[in-house]
């Protein structure tokens, strides 16, 4: 499998502010058309050092891709360091300073003369248009490689590459492609998963998995190569049915879906509708449900009730049950789902009343405690759950919990 290097140019990268997301995304469709990114890294607006790295990555890579520094200003050097790092020079492009003029005049604004260095072309590269921003890309072909580059923003570089650089990389693609299936998790920690899964591994030993850790979900990326997409998945198929096998229900769906999207799916096939009733997590189980297109279809709307009051007056939570066991508890818990359900219409309700952090709390409910809700056709629940963390983690965390037992309740 051919190489590929990514380079992230810009000392903006290296701040704690910024993240580069270029080279995420390039190495997704780069290991779609058979490419293997084997060295990444993020360069300041340093000559020296970046055509350092240009030297280094196009010795060891076959293809070297780089993104940022195409701008008109001093600090924007990625032009002039690739053409130092191969020894060839640049070329003044009348046709593409016409272009710049012709760009600058439509936006009604006079073209400062710094605009020039974007016309420079390394001599026997070729010019990547770009429609969304004044910075062209380039391409410079070399013997079974290339050195390509791309201006940073992401909106300017995604069409970029997938208008002129695909089609100039897939000749130089291996015979072979990258196949990869994401599965999501939730409800399982780390250890707990890899104890269940480490045995499967062997058995598959041309299938390379990587399992990752996020604050909410865990994901298993299994990873094989094969001369089509199709052989490849012949490897990762049996797998995958045999990690969904292992993990049962605490595979909620697969690549970028998230929870709150395979619940709306859920709902919208059986034709049920959900609403919220929220104190701890003050409106995060909606947001989660209304982030997915077409939520409307089976969100019917949420309730915040932040104080007893509310939770009395909004959610017809009884007074003498909010002062006998307290707003964060089990009975109050199922007293906010039953009242937001009777009010709404909606088949189904979750509620959340918890302690969040970092005051708060009881002996026997610590922070961190939360009682959850789900009312629906068949009567009406609660639960105790017990999360770690900051305020944020376990607001963040409850929300989850709460959508995973809907998710749950709706496959029964
Ligand atoms: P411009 O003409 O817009 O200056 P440029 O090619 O010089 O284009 P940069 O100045 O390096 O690009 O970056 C412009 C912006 O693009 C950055 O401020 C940042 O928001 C975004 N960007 C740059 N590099 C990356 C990256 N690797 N990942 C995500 N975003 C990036
Ligand atoms: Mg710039």
């Amino acid at each position: 499998m051919p190489s590929v290097e990514i380079i992230a140019v810009g000392s903006e990268l290296l701040t704690p502010e910024r993240v580069d997301t270029n080279s995420l995304w390039l190495t997704a469709q780069l290991n779609e058309l058979g490419f293997e990114v084997t060295a990444k890294s993020i360069i300041g607006d340093q000559r020296e050092r970046l055509t350092q790295a240009y030297r280094q990555a196009l010795a060891s890579a076959d293809v070297v891709i780089s993104t940022g520094g195409l701008g008109p200003t001093e600090d924007d050097v990625t032009r002039d360091c690739a053409a130092e790092a191969l020894g060839v020079p640049l070329e003044h492009w009348e046709s593409l300073w016409d272009d710049l003029k012709a760009k600058f005049a439509r936006m009604g604004r006079p073209i400062p003369e710094n605009n020039r260095r974007q016309a420079s072309v390394l001599q026997g590269g070729e010019s990547l248009p770009n429609p969304h921003g004044t910075a062209p890309g380039q391409w410079f072909g070399r013997e079974g490689g290339a050195l390509v580059l791309l201006p940073g923003p992401p909106r300017e570089l995604k069409p970029m590459f997938s208008n002129h650089v695909m089609e100039r990389l897939r000749p130089l693609a291996g015979a072979s492609v990258l196949v990869r299936r994401t599965l999501k998790i939730y409800g399982l920690g780390e250890s707990a998963m890899d104890e269940m899964l480490a045995p499967l591994y062997p058995r598959h030993p041309e299938v390379t998995v990587t399992t990752l850790f996020t604050a909410l979900d865990l994901e298993v990326h299994l990873l094989a190569s094969g001369a089509t997409s199709e052989l490849g998945l012949r490897k990762v198929t049996p797998l995958e049915l045999a990690v969904r096998e292992v993990l049962g229900l605490y595979v909620y769906g697969e690549t970028a879906q998230s929870l709150a999207e395979v619940v709306g799916q859920q709902l919208l096939a059986a034709g049920k509708t959900l609403v919220t009733a929220e104190s701890i997590t003050g409106g995060l189980v909606a947001q989660r449900v209304t982030e997915v297109p077409g939520s409307s279809a089976y969100f019917l709307g949420g309730f915040v009730t932040y104080s007893e009051d509310m939770k009395h007056h909004v959610l017809g939570v009884p007074e003498g049950m909010l002062a006998q066991f307290s707003a964060v508890s089990a009975p109050v818990a199922e007293a906010m789902a039953a009242g937001a359900r009777a009010r709404s219409g909606a088949d189904y309700a979750l509620s959340l009343t918890g302690y969040a952090g970092p005051d708060g709390g009881t002996e026997e409910d610590p922070v961190g405690t939360a009682y959850l809700g789900l009312a629906g056709p068949a009567g009406v629940e609660s639960r105790r759950v017990k999360f770690v963390g900051d305020r944020e983690l376990v607001r963040s965390r409850c929300a989850q919990a709460a959508l995973d037992w809907l998710r749950r309740a709706l496959l029964a």
